[in-house]
C-alpha cells in the first residue's frame, strides 16, 4: 500500500524496529536480511549519510556527563548514576553482568550450534532470529493463533484480579460512577478484605488511532496521609492490544497475557503502599534498578498452568487452555533464551564501562569491540556502529543503568523462587511480599526490604533456571 501510494512496485519497508524485527526473523531472502541488517546497524553513523551521524553528539555527551558527575564530587558518570540506584559500587555491577555472562554462554554456546546445524553456511548477525524461529516452528508447532482463541481479554482480566485476590485478599469491582475519557476505558475500585477502599484504577486496554504506543502504568493520584488529609492512591494501566470486534471480543496473545501481567504488578506497587508521603509512596522513590521487581515478578505467574486455568477459556467453546497446548507454551518459553541475555549483557556492559572507565576523548567503537569479545558469540561485521542509535542510553534515562534490566529480572526471578518453594498460591509468602516489598514503596533501603523478604541476598540461580540455562560449574 505504502510502495504504491509513492508511485513505487513491490514493498516499502520503513527503517523502524518493527520492521526490522520482521525481515530478520521472517524473510526467507538472506540476501534481504543482510541489507536491512546493514541499513539498520548503520543508522545515524559515519558509514551513512554525513548530516545523521551521531558520533560528534556522542563525544559532546559523553563529555558533558563527565563534567556533571566531577561537579557534585563523583569520578566518573557511572558513580553518579548508582548514588540513587540499588546497587551500590560501579565494581558490583560489572562483576554482576560479568557473573551473569559467564553463566550464560556456554547455554548460548549450544543454542548456537542448534541453528548453525540448520544452515548451509556460517550463522551471521542477520541469520540468527530467522533460525531461531525456524528452529521454534519445527520443534513446538505452537501456534499464536490457536494460542490466542483461549485468551480473550475480559478472561484474562477475570483471572488477574482472581489471582490478587488469592495473593493478597484484595478485591477489585468494576465502578461505572467514575467517568472516563473513552467508552472503552474501565474504572475498578480496590478494596481489602475487610471491604474497605483502598484504591482505585482505570484500564485502557485497547489500541485507537491517536493513542500511544506500548503499555504502561502510572498514577494519577498518589497515596497522602499528612495533617489529616487522607488521600488513596489512583492509577491507570494502559496498553494496545488488538481493539475489540463488533462483538466485543478481543483476544490476545501469550505476549500480550504476559503485558497485562507485567502491567498489573506495577499497578498493585501502586495500589498497596501504605507509605504517608505521596514522593515516598507505590512506584515513588523506588531505585531504578528495582522498580520493575513487582512487575517482572507478577509475569512469572503467567506461566504456570494453575494460573492460566482461571485465566484461559477458548472464546467460542469456554474450554480452558489444554494441558497439552501449555507444556509446548512451557517448553518454547527458553528458546533462544541464552542468547537474547547475553546480548542484553553485552548492550550494558558497554553501557557501563563507558561510563566508568571513560569520559572525554573515548573511542566509542574501541569499547565495544572490547566487550563483543569478551562476551559475544554472534560475530558483527566491522560496519556495524551500534552506539550510534543507542537511545536508550544516549537520548534516554538509561546511561549507565541499562543494567537495570537485569538486576531487577534477578531480584523478580529469585523472589518468585520463593513461591515455587512455598507453592505459588501460599498466603503467607504473598503477605510477607506485600508488607516487606509491594507496602514500602520508597521509603525503605531496597536491599534491606529484599532481605526482609527473602531471607538473604538475592543471587543469579531462579533467572538462569528461569531461562534454562544451567548454573556451569
Ligand atoms: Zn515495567
Amino acid at each position: 500500500m505504502e510502495a504504491r501510494r509513492r508511485g513505487l512496485s513491490g514493498w516499502w519497508l520503513p527503517l523502524d524496529a518493527p520492521t526490522y524485527v520482521d525481515v530478520v526473523t521472517h524473510a526467507d531472502s538472506r540476501e534481504l536480511r543482510q541489507r536491512f541488517y546493514k541499513a539498520w546497524s548503520t543508522r545515524a553513523s559515519d558509514q551513512g549519510k554525513r548530516e545523521w551521524d551521531n558520533s560528534d553528539n556522542i563525544r559532546k555527551i559523553l563529555t558533558l556527563r563527565g563534567d556533571i558527575a566531577r561537579l557534585v564530587g563523583f569520578s566518573n558518570y557511572a558513580e553518579y548514576s548508582l548514588a540513587t540506584k540499588m546497587a551500590t559500587t560501579t565494581r558490583a555491577v560489572i562483576e554482576f553482568l560479568e557473573q551473569l555472562a559467564s553463566h550464560t554462554k556456554e547455554a548460548a554456546r549450544a543454542e548456537l550450534d542448534r541453528i548453525q546445524g540448520m544452515a548451509a553456511h556460517p550463522i551471521e548477525a542477520w541469520d540468527t532470529a530467522y533460525y531461531l524461529e525456524k528452529l521454534k516452528q519445527q520443534q513446538y508447532a505452537i501456534s499464536e493463533e490457536a494460542l490466542r482463541q483461549y485468551f480473550p481479554v475480559n478472561r484474562v482480566k477475570q483471572g488477574l484480579f482472581d489471582l490478587a485476590s488469592r495473593l493478597y485478599g484484595v478485591v477489585l469491582t468494576r465502578n461505572d460512577q467514575v467517568s472516563v475519557w473513552h467508552e472503552s476505558v474501565s474504572y475498578f475500585d480496590v478494596a481489602d478484605e475487610s471491604g474497605t477502599i483502598i484504591g482505585g484504577f482505570y484500564t485502557d486496554l485497547f489500541a485507537r488511532s491517536g493513542k500511544r504506543s506500548g503499555a504502561w502504568i502510572d498514577e494519577c493520584v498518589a497515596r497522602k496521609n499528612l495533617a489529616g488529609e487522607n488521600v488513596l492512591p489512583v492509577g491507570y494501566l494502559v496498553c494496545n492490544f488488538a481493539r475489540p470486534d463488533e462483538n466485543g471480543l478481543s483476544l490476545l496473545t501469550h505476549n500480550d497475557v504476559l503485558t497485562f501481567f507485567h502491567e498489573f504488578g506495577h499497578m498493585l506497587h501502586h495500589l498497596l503502599t501504605k507509605v504517608d508521603y505521596p514522593s515516598l509512596a507505590g512506584i515513588n522513590g523506588v531505585p531504578w534498578d528495582a522498580v520493575e521487581l513487582p512487575s517482572q515478578f507478577m509475569e512469572n505467574f503467567a506461566w504456570y498452568y494453575d494460573v492460566l486455568v482461571k485465566s484461559s477459556a477458548h472464546y467460542r467453546s469456554g474450554e480452558v487452555l489444554p494441558e497439552d497446548m501449555h507444556r509446548k507454551l512451557d517448553d518454547s518459553r527458553h528458546l533462544g533464551a541464552a542468547l537474547s541475555m547475553l546480548r542484553q549483557i553485552e548492550f550494558a556492559l558497554f553501557d557501563f564501562r563507558l561510563h566508568t572507565e571513560h569520559h572525554e576523548g573515548v573511542d566509542v567503537m574501541k569499547v565495544l569491540n572490547e566487550v563483543r569479545t569478551e562476551v559475544g558469540l554472534v560475530r558483527h561485521p566491522q560496519y556495524n556502529r551500534m552506539p550510534h542509535a543507542f537511545s536508550h542510553v544516549f537520548a534516554g534515562g538509561y546511561a549507565a543503568g541499562y543494567y537495570s534490566y537485569k538486576w531487577a529480572e534477578v531480584l523478580a526471578a529469585d523472589a518468585f523462587a520463593a513461591f515455587e518453594e512455598s507453592g505459588i498460591f501460599h498466603k503467607p509468602t504473598a503477605a510477607r511480599f506485600r508488607s516487606e516489598i509491594l507496602e514500602v514503596g520508597g521509603s525503605r533501603d531496597f536491599m534491606q526490604a529484599f532481605v526482609a523478604f527473602r531471607g538473604r541476598q538475592p543471587t543469579i540461580d531462579a533467572l538462569l533456571r528461569h531461562s534454562g540455562i544451567g548454573k556451569a560449574a
